[in-house]
């Protein structure tokens, strides 16, 4: 080394540059009045900023806080006490937080942003004050990433991208107690989507993850934005909305329930979907998140059992409820083995003739300790758990048994069919079976389906309905009303009978509405050549409105409660099954 160059080594400004140039660490220096002195080429390359637009102006902390990537700093100083973070960053110390070995800055907290971890070594005058701090860069941006990514998959539902159990469990217990502050509710939704299961088994479960994705954005898409949708685990959602009344938690339900009613495309066709919606709100149907939840589950399970496509709010005592539904659960699955079912039969009459036209089949279940349980309550288990197969089976084959008693004088007999019933392939084979069991003609047995069971699979539905139709088997529309009706289709199902649902029989007198929907139930019905029933039918006054919109038949307390068959035989021997005045 020559002298010369010996002297430029010892040239301390020299070496300070040279090392902080010959770093592959981004490096700056600053001033005690925030001038840069050094910018090397590593923060040049990281900031895009090259050294002579920055030596001589206090702009480290706008290169990198640039937008439009603003970038999250992590500024740790060396051993640092607070005021030596005040000196050089002032201002700019939005938010302090005491970090292991320094003070972090925070400044923006998005996950999008570009980390980087800031280490300020202060410079000390001889006078011990503080005259600048050198700065080493690290760019922590795929560490954050990391961790941001393991966080959101701990509180996240892969399929839907929501908010998973964990994390809305932590929001509605972070809302309860602001709640509590300020005295106002906090409503939570439980939203089930019914017979979910048949989607998954009927179109395959890549269809079904579809169908979840979408119905997850349409209840994205009904809730404020400060609202949270979370997905609960199979075909359960829970919205959590805050703070709200009974009425806007109640239209939020209707909104779920219009939104995830539309049809949903599925290849080539379209499905439908109905859901129940369960409500509760704090304080009334509870404080605690536990509490919350049940109820909103339990008040689901209620609309379920009662059908599904509804809502209802908490009634209290979910708890209790809870508990009986799991020894229900359990006694169910030896019922059939056990004897416990037993069929009662309800007469149907025309409204004209005042004749009794036939009967319906309806499943009862009789528990030496729980007592008689009522179908709204184990149909819907029966279905979730497939064992409604085995059971429909013995229905039918009693309901036909029946049905041959009444053969000579005309009589029909219907029976409910579940949706896991109608998706079997070899349903037409099965029927054709228990007919011939008991040498039965195919016209005395009548199978009711809903329209939801219908919507799911329309094309599937009009196939198999088309092979039970050529077979001489009535098919009958149940519930007619409550699903979602789609009229085109109603054309091509080949069915014989439309059942008008209770809810509007029950309204008929009251509500000009409900009396406007049956009668255009019955001119279309009429026109498509469909006969029409009126389920639920209790008072005369009813009967009198329904044969005024020219309904065909009757079903209902009017006429009869369902009975057991000895009674059914009783009832038909007493010449009273006859309607009022022809
Ligand atoms: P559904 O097929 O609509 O049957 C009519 C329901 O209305 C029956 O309830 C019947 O007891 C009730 N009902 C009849 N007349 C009146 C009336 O005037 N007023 C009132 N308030 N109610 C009346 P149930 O027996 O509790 O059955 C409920 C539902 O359970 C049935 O509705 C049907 O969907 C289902 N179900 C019953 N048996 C079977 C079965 O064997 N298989 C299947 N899959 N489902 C069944
Ligand atoms: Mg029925
Ligand atoms: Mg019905």
């Amino acid at each position: 080394m020559s002298p010369f160059s010996m002297q430029i080594w010892e040239d301390s400004e020299f070496r300070l540059t040279q090392i902080i140039e010959s770093t592959p660490l981004p490096i700056f220096v600053i001033g005690a009045d925030h001038t840069i002195t050094h910018w090397n080429r590593a923060c040049a390359a990281l900031t895009g900023l090259p050294a002579e637009r920055m030596i001589g102006t206090r702009d480290a902390w706008r290169a990198f806080y640039r937008e439009p990537r603003p970038v999250l700093a992590n500024l740790v100083l060396d051993g640092a006490g607070e005021d030596v973070v005040r000196t050089l960053y002032g201002a700019k110390v939005r938010a302090c937080a005491t970090v292991p070995g320094g003070w972090e800055v925070i400044d923006r907290a998005e996950s999008r942003n570009r980390w980087l971890n800031l280490t300020a070594t202060p410079i000390f005058g001889l006078d011990g004050s503080v005259i600048g701090a050198v700065e080493t860069v690290r760019d922590i941006s795929s560490d954050k990433y990391y961790e941001f990514e393991l966080q959101y998959r701990a509180t996240h539902d892969q399929l839907t991208g929501l908010p998973n159990r964990a994390l809305l469990s932590d929001r509605l217990d972070h809302a309860l107690r602001q709640a509590d502050r300020d005295r106002k509710p906090v409503g939570v939704l439980c939203v089930g989507l019914d017979g979910f299961k048949l989607v998954n088994e009927g179109l395959g479960h890549p269809t079904g993850d579809r169908l979840l994705k979408e119905a997850a954005q349409r209840l994205r898409a009904c809730v404020r934005d400060g609202d949270t949708v979370a997905r609960f685990g199979g075909d359960e959602f829970v919205i959590l909305a805050e703070p709200t009344s009974r009425e806007t938690l109640a239209s939020l339900a209707e909104r779920c329930l219009a939104a995830l009613a539309a049809p949903y495309q599925v290849e080539s066709h379209e499905s439908f979907l109905t859901a129940s919606v369960g409500l509760a709100l704090s304080p009334d149907d509870g404080a605690t998140v536990a509490d919350l939840l049940n109820r909103a589950e339990s008040a689901m399970h209620r609309v379920k059992a009662q059908r599904g496509g509804g809502y209802l709010f908490s009634e209290g005592g979910g708890q209790e409820d809870a508990t009986r539904r799991v020894a229900i659960r359990s006694a169910l699955v030896k019922a059939l083995e056990r004897r416990e079912f037993s069929l009662h039969f309800q007469p149907k009459g025309g409204l004209r003739d005042g004749r009794i036209t036939g009967f319906e089949a309806l499943l009862r279940w009789s528990h030496p300790l729980l007592g008689s349980v009522p179908p709204s309550t184990f149909i819907p288990m029966l279905e979730e758990t497939g064992r409604i197969v085995e059971v429909g089976e013995w229905v039918i084959d009693q309901a036909v048994a029946e049905a041959v008693r009444w053969r000579g004088a005309g009589l029909s007999m219907a029976v409910n069919l579940s949706a896991r019933q109608l998706w079997q392939t070899d349903l037409p084979e099965r029927i054709a079976h228990a007919l011939l069991k008991h040498d039965a003609p195919p016209d005395c047995l009548e199978l009711e389906i809903t329209e939801s069971m219908l919507m799911r699979d329309p094309e599937q539905a009009i196939q198999t309905l088309k092979a039970l139709d050529s077979m001489g088997v009535r098919l009958a529309l149940d519930d007619f009303g409550t699903g979602y009706s789609s009229l085109s289709y109603l054309k091509r199902f080949p069915i014989s009978t439309i059942k008008v649902d209770r809810s509007f029989v029950s309204e008929i007198t009251t509500s000009r509405d409900d009396l406007e929907i049956v009668r255009a139930i019955v001119t279309l019905g009429h026109s498509l050549g469909r006969k029409i029933v009126a389920e639920g039918v209790e008072t005369e006054e009813q009967r009198q409105i329904l044969a005024g919109l020219g309904c065909d038949e009757i079903q209902g307390w009017l006429l009869s409660r369902p009975m057991p068959a000895d009674a059914l035989e009783c009832f038909m021997r007493q010449e009273g099954p006859r309607l009022g005045p022809a």
